[in-house]
């Protein structure tokens, strides 16, 4: 039979009707003739309660304690879900990330995952039973429970869906969750956001990195390389959704396929530094080890020293200026400085590799709209633009709406007729 990973984050699990409802989904999918392997997220905002609990007792908590206190709101879960499969008939059970073979890095907080042991969970499924995994925590070499990161849920979810080989034999990834699909924004944020059927990991990667919260890019990054096919669907509208797959030659008539909005962004800024070979190798490689991800990298010369500045996520910063400072004491010179507040603009889509006047839309929009820039990054398929947190929203709908986004195809009809490069 063919396996499928199907995984419920928060809103899905949230309390015992809607826990019913997934296993529902669950067995459905038994019946329909697929093994399944089941992941869940803590139920509703758990694990946002269990931080601000932990803050309540200590204001910055050793992150080994509070991998060990976020990690019980998934097993919660997935217990629930276990018991309202049994109550079905099913043959289920809970494991935690750890049982499930699932093992990362020592990175507690954010975590990677290096291996998974899949022996016990194809045994469970030889013998008919569902295994019901913990997401978004596993246990490190030396037996430490760690945690992925916010929203690694997803993550667990393809990554297991890679191990098990589902694409080999017909199956995929569904990730349920409390929005039909993959929009061209968030529409919380975006009234007139748009569903798309199908979308590219490339794209989704993108828009993942840059805001999208629908899902988590590590996850994406796992789908891509081992072309795990990845359907985001609601939970309790399933019938349709979004399907993340390989790009082909059509998703290229559109420059543009969405934008995306992150707004918790600080940016460290380090001068007075001399340029030696070497400082970017070793102040990076320093972030890096602590798997902290960097962004919107600048550089400038200023006579014999230099200036270097990067942005990173809010709940990062905190380590990120400690590992600055540190490198900084170790070369005895330069002084550091921190932004908050900032909040960065995107737009996405395969298709920029082959239309021209993308940036030069995005630029004449926001300046249009009265939206200062501050700096901006470009990869082949995204622009990014750094603005104030206050601006954000704004933003989002500013280039949403220049792009035509909330309109079907216009966007690619809009793009042909304009010849302007950047
Ligand atoms: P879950 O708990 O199921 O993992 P999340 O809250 O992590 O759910 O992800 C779903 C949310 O992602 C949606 O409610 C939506 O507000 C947000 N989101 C952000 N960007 C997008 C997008 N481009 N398309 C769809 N949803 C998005
Ligand atoms: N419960 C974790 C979080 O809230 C993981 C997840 O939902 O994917 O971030
Ligand atoms: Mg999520």
């Amino acid at each position: 039979m063919p396996t499928i990973v199907q995984k419920f984050g928060g809103t899905s699990v949230s309390d015992p009707d809607r826990i019913r409802r997934a296993a529902s989904r669950v067995a459905d999918a038994r019946e329909a003739g697929f093994d399944v392997v089941v992941v869940a997220s803590a139920m509703g905002r758990t694990t946002d309660d269990l931080i601000e609990l932990a803050e309540r007792i200590s204001p910055v908590p050793d992150r080994r304690e509070l991998d060990m206190l976020m990690a019980t709101g998934e097993q919660a879960s997935v217990a629930l879900l276990a018991m309202a499969l049994r109550e079905r008939g099913c043959s289920a059970g809970a494991l935690t990330g750890g049982q499930a073979g699932i093992r990362t890095d020592g990175v507690h907080g954010r975590a990677r995952i290096t291996r998974i042991e899949c022996g016990r969970l194809e045994r469970m499924l030889s013998r008919g039973e569902i295994p019901v995994v913990a997401g978004f925590q596993g246990t490190s070499e030396e037996g430490e429970l760690t945690t992925l990161g916010r929203g690694g849920s997803d993550t667990t979810a393809v990554a297991l869906a890679a191990a098990l080989r589902v694409r080999e034999q017909g199956g995929c990834c569904e990730i349920f969750t409390d929005v039909d699909g993959v929009y061209t924004a968030d529409p919380r944020l975006v009234r007139h956001a748009v569903k798309l059927p199908r979308i590219s990991y490339e794209e989704m990667l993108e828009l993942a990195a840059l805001g999208a919260g629908v899902m988590h890019a590590r996850a994406v990054l796992f789908g891509e390389k081992y072309g795990v096919p990845i359907h985001v669907r609601h939970s309790q509208k399933p019938d349709s959704g979004t399907m993340i797959s390989r790009e082909n030659a059509s998703m290229e008539e559109l420059a543009v396929v969405g934008c995306a909005l992150k707004d918790e962004l600080g940016r460290v800024s380090i001068r007075q530094v001399r340029n030696a070979v070497g400082l970017q190798g070793r102040l990076f490689t320093a972030l890096a080890h602590s798997n902290i991800v960097v962004d919107d990298i600048v550089q400038t010369e200023q006579g014999a020293a230099t200036m270097i500045a990067f942005t990173v996520e809010h709940p990062d910063l905190g380590d990120a200026k400690q590992i600055v400072a540190r490198t900084l004491a170790e070369l005895g010179e330069g002084e550091m400085s921190v932004e908050v507040g900032l909040a960065k603009v995107s737009v996405v889509g395969v298709g920029m590799k082959s239309h021209a006047g993308v940036a030069s839309r995005m630029f004449r929009a926001l300046g249009d709209a009265g939206i200062g820039i501050h700096n901006i990054t470009t990869s082949e398929i995204k622009i990014s633009c750094i603005i104030d947190h206050a601006e954000g929203q704004r933003a989002l709908e500013t280039v949403h709406s220049a792009f035509g986004l909330g309109l079907g195809n216009s966007a690619t009809v809009a793009m042909q007729i304009d010849s302007s490069r950047i």
